[in-house]
């Protein structure tokens, strides 16, 4: 396993390993950029079968970051860490209050967070042993309703405002009469749901489990379909709001959407289909952009910040994409790919 090598490098800072022979923990942190600030993103646990696909994970997902932070407008770097094992079955207290310790190893240069595998329970045992953790303390709201550390309603609300920016850029129209396809009737794409109703929008909506379909059925009056229906749907926006890879050959070939705008991270199954969505005219919202209300959740909850402040900064998501669609048409560049530009300008600066 190498790492200066590895396809997946990317002038990285900062690649630590840490074994910690007493609890069994094996960890990488990854700190990909620092020039905006400290590097913030999740710690995933997750059963790699070797060390090499874990590395993997922690220079993509850390890279990641350092695009999204940057286009959403924080004084924050990109990072990510991973630990090797389990969750379900090798996770222990002893084995997160370690994990406390290697990141405070770092002496701040990386913040921790949730992610696939690890609990707000989890990073409160890391906070044992560091004050560099993120999405324990939650102080407030972005609606200023009672906070519960949930980054959802703060995403949903991030995808709402993109979605309807989206809609004015492409229809030059608010979301009354709108018709929205929905992927997935999770944390998100639930709340969203209720956001688009409440303007007036037209719901179609799946999931692979009936409870929140038959509830947006009777509250929303949300139109329910079968998984693989809802990328041939005759509507004007589709929103993945369920797994990564939403846009594929199979669904590129369906889609009849003029926008694609939702939650879901890794929409585009490979970068390229960018440009194939721009020669059909879908205008895409790049996915890290329009989804990074719950990240600039987390960097309010750690500043002396107001449910006012984190409100406004979320909707700012909305200029943020305005943006990248006038520049895509200037530069005649596919949306994700102005992106890619706009945060590199920014944290390259
Ligand atoms: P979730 O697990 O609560 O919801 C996902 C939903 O998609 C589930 O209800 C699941 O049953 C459904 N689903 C899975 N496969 C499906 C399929 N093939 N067809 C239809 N539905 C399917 O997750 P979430 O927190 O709502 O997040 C949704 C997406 O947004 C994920 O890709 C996540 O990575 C991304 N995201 C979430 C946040 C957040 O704050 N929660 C932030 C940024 C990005």
């Amino acid at each position: 396993m190498s790492v200066f090598d590895h396809k997946e490098f990317d002038d990285h800072e900062h690649v630590a390993f840490f074994n910690d022979k007493a609890s069994g923990l094996q960890a990488i942190i990854a700190v990909h950029n620092t020039n905006l600030g400290p590097s913030l993103g999740g710690c995933r646990m997750w059963a790699y079968q070797n060390s090499d696909e874990a590395l993997n994970d922690v220079l993509r997902l850390s890279r990641g970051m350092t695009y999204k932070a940057a286009m959403a407008d924080l004084k924050l770097g990109g990072g990510k860490s991973v630990i090797i094992g389990n969750p379900r079955k090798d996770k222990s207290a002893e084995k997160m209050r370690a994990m406390g310790q290697f990141v405070d190893s770092l002496g701040g240069k990386y913040i921790t967070a949730e992610d696939s595998g690890i609990a707000v329970a989890d990073i409160q045992l890391m906070a044992e042993n560091t004050a560099y953790v993120g999405g324990v303390e939650a102080k407030y709201r972005y609606d200023g309703g009672p906070a519960d550390g949930n980054p959802a309603p703060s995403t949903a609300y991030g995808v709402f405002v993109g979605l309807e920016a989206s809609v004015r850029h492409k229809f030059g129209s608010d979301l009354r009469g709108v018709r929205v396809a929905i992927q997935g009737l999770g944390h998100v794409g639930y709340r969203l749901a209720e956001h688009l109703h409440q303007q007036g929008a037209k719901l179609y909506v799946t999931d692979i489990f009936p409870e929140s379909l038959e509830k947006a059925s009777q509250n929303l009056g949300a139109n329910v379909v079968a998984p693989d229906e809802i990328f041939a749907l005759d509507v004007d926006v589709f929103s993945p709001c369920a797994l990564g890879a939403a846009v594929n050959t199979s669904s590129l070939m369906q889609l009849k959407a003029g926008v694609i705008a939702g939650a879901a991270n890794n929409q585009l199954a490979e970068e390229a289909y960018g440009e194939i969505l721009r020669d059909k005219g879908i205008l895409y919202a790049p996915d890290y952009v329009i989804n990074a209300g719950g990240v600039i959740d987390i960097y309010h909850q750690r500043m002396l910040s107001t449910a006012d402040a984190m409100r406004a900064h979320i909707e700012k998501i909305g200029d943020t994409l305005e943006q990248i669609f006038v520049r895509s048409e200037s530069d005649r560049l596919a949306t994700n790919l102005v992106a890619n530009k706009m945060a590199e300008e920014r944290f390259n600066r």
